[in-house]
């Protein structure tokens, strides 16, 4: 009976550690599986985040960048929605935040606003440490703000939350990874540590983009000015080219001039003739080295007009006979619309009458022999237009913007251009800019003519206070014992040689030195000194002059450069008058007669 007993008690002990077993190895297989599980998830995330790494670090592209890693953010955590918040500063200084979003539509959170620095949110665009709650609206920070005092509502649900600043290593915080999720209590230390973890790695590639970018931009300004440069290089050399040409077309009939005139069977009328167009060439060789210099005046802003009242008409009528050979060689109508009453000025005439003699010597060049010119002058709102119009080749819409440029020749009409270095435009504009008025070009496309309109401002138009009549010349012929001193013998012996034929004894000096010594060996009445001579200059010999006593002398200073600065050096040295190179021999027949 007991061993009846004892067995079926054994039976009993035995199925219940068999149970016990079972339980066990079941126990065992959930928790290697949860095990399993747990270490598939860790090497999920691994894997997540290391590609995160990678394309957080390979982005260049700011907006790309932050969309990268608040996706990746998102799903590392499990948040139902996550969101970057970047903080920035716009042209108006003033912050706005530009987000990013993941796992929800841009208007679930675009109708609400920027996110206000509530309690919640502060710490995190402060850029201190992460703010973590399993519950958000039970946290004391929670619903202080008025007027929602918490979410506003039709807000996403949010219980879990985690945000982190995004802070570069210099401390600049650049905005905030904010995570939200409808359930309480989803967000551990871990996932805390990943989201800082990704944060400072978004920190360190938006630094890295931001150098990218700010070097892209630097890299496209190097570019642009290098372009720039190139391109004024460019015109420059081509101007050069131009230069030498237009300043060796004149040297060719002059040659030539000299010699027939030179020629013991030249004609008198052969010799004449060679005058005159030594005279001629001449004449455009200073016109194109006045351009030059008057250019060169202009962009450095020290060119000055001389104003005074001066009759609309009279300022057209002198334009119009210096452009008349030209108009006439190509057998032009020229109509002239003016208004019937005076129109006064005040502006500087010779200025203004050079630009309107420049416009219409331009339509000349640019049109068909016997094309129509019109000039039309009006009185428009208290402005006064003055309009060139021509029928000629016209200009295309590609080259419009650029014929005021400096140097700047359109290239198809270059060789229908007889002449010109391709300044005569943009010295135009200054010259009117200095009236503060203004010069347009128009022209309705290649074959279609063109229109310059000059605009001059009211202030401009209207009566100022006559100006001093100028001294009347009284040419009267006396002889004078006149000192010439030029280190440039033929310039020397050419000058001398035309005051011989008026009448006046010369003597010559080739330098400094020499110059001084004839002086106070002769006291000349008149001196006519070059400046840059060898040993003393003009300006020295001047100032001996003036040092030793002689005040009576007349001290004419000639120059290459006839720069305002000069002149205003030669007052200073002494001199009574300046003169540039070429000296135009008629304005010192004029000043040696008064
Ligand atoms: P230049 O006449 O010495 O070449 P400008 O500065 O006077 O220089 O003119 C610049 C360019 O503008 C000219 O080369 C020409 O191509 C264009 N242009 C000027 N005036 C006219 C016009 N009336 N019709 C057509 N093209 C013109």
């Amino acid at each position: 009976m007991s061993a009846e007993k004892d067995s079926k008690q054994s039976v009993t002990e035995l199925a219940a550690s068999n149970a016990e077993l079972r339980a066990t190895l079941a126990r065992m297989a959930e928790e290697h599986a949860r095990d399993q599980a747990a270490l598939r998830e860790q090497s999920r995330m691994l894997e997540l985040l290391n590609h995160t790494g990678q394309s957080i670090a390979s982005q260049l592209d700011l907006d790309r960048l932050l969309q990268t890693v608040t996706d990746a953010a998102t799903a590392l955590t499990g948040a139902r929605f996550g969101a970057f918040f970047y903080n920035r500063v716009n042209e108006q200084g003033e912050d706005y935040l530009l987000y990013t979003l993941s796992g929800a539509p841009r208007e679930a959170f675009e109708k609400f606003g920027h996110p206000r620095a509530t309690a919640v949110f502060a710490p995190t665009f402060r850029g201190d440490g992460p703010v973590r709650s399993a519950d958000i609206t039970q946290d004391p920070r929670y619903g202080k703000m008025a007027p929602h005092h918490g979410m506003p509502p039709g807000h996403l649900p949010v219980r879990s939350y985690l945000a982190a600043a995004v802070k570069s290593r210099a401390g600049e915080v650049f905005g905030g990874l904010f995570f939200g999720h409808p359930q309480p209590g989803q967000f551990d230390e871990r996932t805390e540590l990943l989201v800082v973890g990704i944060a400072a790695q978004a920190a360190n590639a938006i630094d890295n983009a931001r150098l990218y970018q700010a070097a892209q931009i630097q890299i496209a300004n190097r570019e642009r000015a290098e372009l720039r440069l190139r391109d004024t290089d460019r015109r420059k050399d081509e101007f050069l080219a131009t230069l030498a040409h237009e300043l060796r077309n004149p040297l060719a009939p002059i040659r030539q001039a000299a010699l027939i005139s030179q020629s013991p069977g030249a004609t008198p009328e052969q010799k004449n003739w060679s005058h005159e167009v030594i005279t001629r060439q001449v004449q455009h060789m200073s016109l194109l080295l006045d351009d030059l210099l008057d250019i060169s005046r202009i962009t450095r802003g020290t060119l000055e007009l001389r104003k005074q009242r001066t009759e609309l008409a009279s300022v057209i009528e002198s334009a119009v006979e210096t452009a008349r050979p030209a108009i006439d060689a190509k057998r032009h109508r020229l109509s002239l619309e003016l208004p019937r009453v005076p129109v006064q000025l005040d502006a500087d005439s010779l200025r203004l009458s050079q630009v309107l003699s420049n416009l219409l010597t331009n339509a000349a060049k640019y049109t068909d022999p016997e094309g129509q010119l019109r000039l039309v002058g009006e009185v428009i709102g208290g402005d006064v237009v003055i309009r060139v119009i021509d029928n000629g080749i016209g200009i295309s819409p590609a080259a419009l913007p650029n014929i005021f440029q400096m140097f700047s020749q359109v290239k198809s009409v270059q060789d229908r251009s007889d002449g010109g270095l391709g300044i005569g435009l943009a010295l135009s504009r200054g010259l009117i800019a200095l009236h503060s008025g203004r010069l347009e070009a128009h022209s309705a496309g290649l074959g279609h003519g063109s229109e310059f309109s000059v605009h001059l401002p009211t202030s401009v138009h209207g009566m100022t206070e006559p100006a001093s009549p100028p001294a009347p010349a009284a040419a009267v012929n006396r002889q004078r014992r006149i000192l010439v001193a030029d280190d440039n013998v033929d310039a020397g012996e050419s000058l001398a040689m035309l005051l011989r034929l008026d009448g006046h004894e010369v003597e010559l000096a080739t330098n400094g030195t020499d110059a001084l010594q004839v002086f106070e060996h002769s006291r000349p009445e008149v001196a006519i000194l070059d400046i840059g001579m060898p040993g003393l200059s003009g300006y020295e010999v001047a100032q001996r002059i003036r040092g030793n006593g002689h005040n009576d002398v007349l001290l004419i200073a000639v120059t290459g450069w006839g720069q305002d600065a000069d002149k205003a050096r030669a007052t200073e040295a002494g001199f009574d008058h300046h003169f540039t190179k070429p000296v135009e021999p008629a304005a010192l027949s004029a000043l040696l007669g008064s």
